[in-house]
């Protein structure tokens, strides 16, 4: 299934106003100080990274599981996976990381899978 994307009525009626309402209060709050403004985008920014795709610690311990569930073997080539280095693979991307939604891959069959998918 293709990533879900806004359509461009969506960007128009959702999105736009959104961005705008965020960029609004990020100046409210942070009431001229450059410092402060700079300080709440980038922790707003992060959060919401965490929001789509977890935090760091959350992948990383979803790794050691898939890892340990996949008896270290990666389910594209059937080779061994290092225990680092490896990428998490979600079968759909706005399922999340969660132990349904995600496979441990080789960085270089996860590549070359990436490639394959936008030919197809
Ligand atoms: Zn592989």
């Amino acid at each position: 299934m293709a990533t879900p994307q806004l359509t461009k009525e969506q960007r128009e009626s959702l999105f736009a106003p959104l961005l705008e309402k965020t960029k609004a209060e990020l100046e409210r709050l942070s009431q001229g100080d450059q410092k402060v403004l700079w300080a709440l985008r980038r922790k707003h920014s992060k959060e919401l990274m965490y929001l789509e795709r977890s935090t760091p610690m959350a992948r990383k311990k979803l790794k050691m599981k898939k890892w340990i569930d996949q008896k270290g073997i990666c389910p594209i080539c059937s080779k061994q996976l290092p225990e680092t280095y490896s990428v998490l693979d979600r079968l759909e991307a706005f399922g999340g990381y969660t132990v349904e939604n995600t496979r441990l891959l080789h960085h270089e069959c996860h590549v070359e899978q990436q490639v394959q998918k936008n030919y197809t």
